[in-house]
């Protein structure tokens, strides 16, 4: 378990930041999910950001979710990690992911992915989006890293845009 600091150190700044990086550079699941049962788009007009999310999901569980688009290399390493992140999950993981993604990206403690009431499983996957949270510091580019998460849920709840210009985002 990865431990957070008030400073988080160096190191582990850096390992976030290549982990970023790398998906910028190489994103994973890039495309568009063939037998999707949902299609959504996201939109961040401060950065330019538009990212289309199609999911599979069968029985609520989610089967595949890919993202197309283009956008700054936060907004698609976010992307990228997401649809790593949520393929085997049933909705309410879905949704508890995402909740804590959203404090992982705005907030300075990462307690919401040690609630007991998260599985290990979904702990696992946190611990990878962990990298996410670099972009605190940078509060301009939280909207860029959230942007896919909040298209995924759009979705998820059959909606078809998602836009940063909206009432419930995350202030930084
Ligand atoms: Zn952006």
């Amino acid at each position: 378990m990865l431990t957070q600091t008030s400073a988080p150190d160096e190191d582990l700044m850096s390992l976030y930041q290549e982990i970023i990086l790398d998906h910028g550079k190489n994103p994973r699941n890039r495309g568009i999910v063939e037998d999707h049962t949902c299609i959504s788009e996201g939109r961040n007009p401060l950065c330019g950001d538009r990212v289309t999310v199609t999911a599979s999901i069968d029985d609520s569980n989610i089967r595949d979710v890919r993202f197309d688009g283009k956008g700054c290399a936060i907004s698609i390493a976010s992307a990228s990690m997401m649809t790593e992140s949520l393929v085997g999950l049933n909705r309410d993981q879905a949704t508890q992911i995402f909740e804590s993604v959203k404090s992982i990206c705005t907030e300075d403690t990462a307690n919401s992915q040690r609630d007991s009431q998260i599985s290990e499983k979904l702990n696992q996957r946190l611990e990878k989006l962990m990298a996410l949270s670099g972009v605190r510091k940078f509060p301009v580019r939280v909207k860029c890293a959230t942007l896919p998460w909040y298209a995924f849920m759009s979705c998820l709840e059959g909606k078809s845009t998602a836009t940063t210009e909206i009432a419930s985002w995350p202030r930084p």
